[in-house]
């Protein structure tokens, strides 16, 4: 349970990458100021969490299953949140999704929707009544580059990102009346499982529908120039966590 003057910080996708290195960084922090609640849809995966956290799990750091996409799952989290009481909500779970459109089927479309928008839009939904009532709050979504500008063959998720990054924009104005901050982080390239998933889908990648000079920009200009990129100027999942922990102090 919280000390009295900690924060109380529930992160979303804690299992791999950024969320895991966002629940570690403030599980760890020097002045033990945060009580993380980290979590994750499948506890079975909580190893590479635990083993990261060391002391501080079962301290600052506990977990709890949390699949964004379940009406029941979200609601039943926020209840197992002592008084359903969040100072800070961290929204990161979500999912990609490469290739030109004709290949995606209209159930993937939803699912990657399902996840990175209504996926926050249900967490933000739950949270939000109690930082109203108590007039103090802060969240922070987890958006993308890809949030502000199109990127070829990323057609879904960059709209599944300037949707919430709408709504947010949207939310911000009438949750600063309640005192309540929205905050948007959008990394560019970083060194996760989602970035080595995507480069496996680019690996098996068709083009059905698209023209041979799309085709040949996406492989021969853009995919190297990411490359270029990320070996170049990639951030790690630390480099987030740590803009996160300035974005909440
Ligand atoms: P990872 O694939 O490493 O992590 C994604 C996390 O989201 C996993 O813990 C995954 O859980 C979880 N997740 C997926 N679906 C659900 C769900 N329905 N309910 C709960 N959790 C779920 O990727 P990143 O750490 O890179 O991505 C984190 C966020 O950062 C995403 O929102 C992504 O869009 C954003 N981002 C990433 C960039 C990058 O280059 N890596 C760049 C810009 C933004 P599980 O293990 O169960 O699948």
């Amino acid at each position: 349970m919280a000390n009295s003057g900690q924060k109380v910080v529930l992160i979303t996708g804690c299992s791999s990458g950024i969320g895991l290195r966002i629940a570690v960084t403030l599980a760890k922090d020097e002045k033990k100021r945060y009580h993380v609640i980290a979590t994750m849809r499948d506890l079975k995966k909580k190893d590479k969490l635990v083993e990261a956290a060391g002391d501080a799990y079962g301290k600052t750091l506990m977990l709890l299953p949390l699949d964004v996409c379940s009406d029941d799952s979200v609601k039943q989290c926020i209840n197992n949140v002592k008084d359903r009481h969040i100072d800070i909500f961290i929204n990161n779970a979500g999912v990609g999704l490469l290739g030109p459109v004709e290949s995606i089927s209209i159930e993937e479309m939803k699912r990657v929707f399902e996840t990175n928008f209504f996926g926050a839009v249900r967490m933000i939904k739950e949270v939000m009544p109690d930082m109203k009532k108590r007039r103090s709050g802060h969240i922070v979504v987890m958006s993308s580059v890809m949030g502000l500008q199109g990127v070829v063959f990323n057609d879904v998720y960059t709209a599944s990102k300037f949707a919430i990054e709408g709504f947010c924009e949207s939310m911000a104005v009438q949750l600063m009346k309640f005192n309540i901050r929205l905050s948007m982080i959008e990394p560019g390239p970083v060194h996760t499982e989602f970035e080595t998933k995507m480069m496996e889908d680019v690996a098996k990648m068709e083009y059905p529908g698209a023209d041979a000079d799309t085709i040949r920009y996406f492989k021969d200009v853009y995919l190297p120039s990411s490359i270029d990129i990320f070996e170049a100027m990639g951030q790690t999942p630390d480099d987030i966590a740590k803009c996160l922990k300035k974005v909440i102090e």
